[in-house]
């Protein structure tokens, strides 16, 4: 009937028909292209042209629909370029690019055709793979991180790279696009935690759970409450048995639980980000102390505790400043005190931040040293003027000859390096009188006296054997 009807056009109005329908089908081809062009920018990156995050969770999703019906598993994996926001700022949003575009060519270089490589965000890869196994790292992660072995080429200039891989599997870490990748990206910070390059997430630590979600609103909570108090251990001068500085140690009176120590809130608090509220709590409260016991005529030291996290702020000097301002403190009477691991998971920012508070005069010591990676060949390069030994060499100092070696050796080191040595864990007086034998300046520790409250740390200062007699 069509074809009938066709012929039954005069000749003229069929070429008038021909023509338009020409010009219609143009313009719809335009506008399917337009809206293909569109529905291509809406899901893919412009730098890599990727798959941008919208159109992996989209085909994330189908795959896991796939899977369910299949039995089959899934991996998924979050590639974070570490200090990209660093490597930016010093190269230029144009070499960034560049090098994001030229990580993204290796990772499609390294996964299988039928992998699926996005550009998750501005510094994270989105990697899905077919599942290898909870217990089995894919050859995948080891060949990725082996190509940034070497500083990458941009552009004349050789960078070097970090990347940090997070896993997450289907489904034994969860049955969504968004609980997985979420999953992979603690897993990342799981990693950093542990300063290695890759880890698969672990329900164990994870902060996001129920549990230590309401931890958490409870520290915003307990803060506005003030349940949270400083205590002050003192620090003692070997040579001269008196009092030089307290270490302020956090204490957290729970209504309900009780006195909760800080080991077991700090980690999560850092986890969860919450670090940086609890941070700009202490550092208030202990530089306000130092202020109200100069106003006694006490005049001490007070070391502050600070974790991984609070230096990716690059905030940090400049609020302390501030604090140290407003409550007319120097400087010079705050020691911050830093574990290696806070330090080695993102050396970059973090020597910018450790040498800005060097500068404003600060005291920079390291904690906990000997356990964790130990490496001094690093440590002599960052700007720090006082070793800490760990306790675990120092609680059986005086039985241990294994641990006096390993105390001995430590204060030689860090005295031919130019630092100060404090013991910590001092717990009886044979102990304290191997380590004035072993010339070690500084002692902490529980025979000298446990983290007071503010009060009891003055009648201390006043009182104790250690007192400052004038
Ligand atoms: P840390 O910095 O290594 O602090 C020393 C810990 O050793 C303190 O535990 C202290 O009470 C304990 N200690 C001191 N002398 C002795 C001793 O002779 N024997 C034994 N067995 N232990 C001794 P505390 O107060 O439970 O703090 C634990 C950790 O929590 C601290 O380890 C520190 O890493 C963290 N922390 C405490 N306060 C803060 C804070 O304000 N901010 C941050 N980020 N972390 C904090
Ligand atoms: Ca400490
Ligand atoms: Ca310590």
């Amino acid at each position: 009937a069509d074809g009938n009807y066709v012929e039954k056009i005069p000749v003229n109005q069929a070429d008038e028909f021909g023509r338009l329908s020409e010009t219609f089908n143009q313009m719809m081809d335009g506008i399917a292209e337009r809206e293909l062009r569109i529905e291509h920018q809406a899901l893919h990156d412009a730098t890599t042209g990727l798959p941008n995050r919208l159109a992996f969770e989209r085909r994330f999703e189908a795959a896991i629909s796939a899977a369910e019906m299949s039995g089959a598993r899934l991996s998924v994996y979050l590639v974070q370029v570490g200090r990209f926001g660093e490597i930016n700022n010093t190269f230029g949003h144009d070499i960034g690019d560049a090098l994001i575009k030229e990580i993204s060519v290796m990772l499609r270089r390294i996964v299988k055709q039928n992998d699926i490589v996005a550009r998750h965000s501005s510094n994270m890869f989105a990697l899905l793979l077919p599942g290898a196994g909870l217990n089995v790292v894919d050859p995948i992660v080891q060949r990725i991180l082996d190509q940034v072995g070497d500083p990458i080429g941009v552009a004349g200039h050789a960078i070097d790279v970090t990347l940090w891989i997070g896993e997450a599997c289907f489904p034994e870490h969860g049955t969504s696009a968004k609980t997985l990748l979420q999953r992979a990206d603690t897993a990342i910070f799981e990693a950093k935690r542990n300063i290695r390059h890759f880890a698969v997430y672990d329900p164990a630590q994870d902060p996001h759970k129920p549990e230590h979600l309401s931890t958490m609103g409870e520290l915003h909570a307990g803060l506005e409450r003030c349940e949270f108090k400083l205590f002050y251990q003192p620090k003692i001068d070997l040579n001269s048995d008196t009092v030089v500085a307290a270490e302020a140690l956090i204490r957290w009176f729970h209504p309900s639980r009780g006195l909760v120590p800080p080991d077991s809130f700090i980690p999560l608090a850092e986890q969860t980000g919450n670090i940086h509220k609890l941070t700009a709590w202490v550092l208030e409260a202990a530089i306000a102390q130092i202020a109200a016991w100069r106003a006694m005529n006490l005049k001490i030291k007070i070391a502050v505790n600070l974790s991984a996290r609070d230096l990716s702020t690059r905030r940090l000097p400049e609020d302390i400043a501030l604090l140290l301002n407003r409550y007319r403190v120097n400087a010079a009477d705050i020691i911050i005190e830093l574990t290696e691991s806070a330090v080695m998971a993102d050396p970059g920012q973090s020597i910018d931040v450790l040498t800005a508070l060097n500068k404003m005069g600060l005291g920079l010591a390291v904690d906990d040293y000997g356990i964790g990676y130990s490496s001094m060949a690093y440590i002599r390069r960052l700007p720090m003027q006082e070793l800490k030994i760990d306790k675990s060499f120092v609680l059986k100092l005086a039985s241990s000859a294994g641990d006096q070696i390993i105390v001995r050796s430590t204060v030689d080191l860090g005295h031919n390096l130019g630092l100060k040595v404090t013991a910590e864990g001092v717990e009886d007086q044979a102990s304290l009188a191997i380590l004035k034998d072993l010339g070690c300046g500084t002692g902490q520790g529980y025979f000298i006296s446990k983290p007071l409250p503010a009060a009891d740390f003055e009648r201390f200062m006043r009182e104790s054997r250690w007192a400052v007699r004038s």
